[in-house]
């Protein structure tokens, strides 16, 4: 178990995580449900076929950022469960500790700056 955070940073870190996750359900529940009305109105757009292609800029976009929300989503469950099982804070590649301040900014980061980029 990495010992280089003290109890109040796991603290806070876990604190982050846990509020990112929440507002992260929210904005993919939010775009699924808007993507769907979309879907409808397409549905019902297609019988009109000229606004159709008007309307598949607007499903990409939310298309786009369900994916990314999705990604970030995984990666910040994939960090509580790391702080869960004591494994948290380590790269994951040169198991180096991965320094507060980056995690401070990124708490969902699995690696550390070298290994990032
Ligand atoms: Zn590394």
């Amino acid at each position: 178990m990495s010992q280089h955070l003290t109890a109040g940073q796991k603290a806070w870190l876990t604190a982050e995580l846990e509020q990112r996750e929440r507002q992260l359900r929210a904005q993919l529940d939010a775009h699924l449900h808007g993507q769907s009305r979309v879907d409808r109105a397409r549905e019902v757009l297609q019988q009109d076929a000229d606004d159709a292609p008007q309307r598949r800029p607007e499903l990409a976009v939310a298309a786009a950022l369900t994916d990314r929300e999705q990604l970030e989503l995984n990666a910040v469950s994939q960090a509580l469960e790391r702080l869960r099982a004591g494994r948290y804070g380590q790269c994951r590649t040169c198991g180096v500790d991965i320094p507060f301040d980056r995690l401070k900014v990124q708490p969902w980061a699995s690696q550390c700056v070298p290994c990032a980029a």
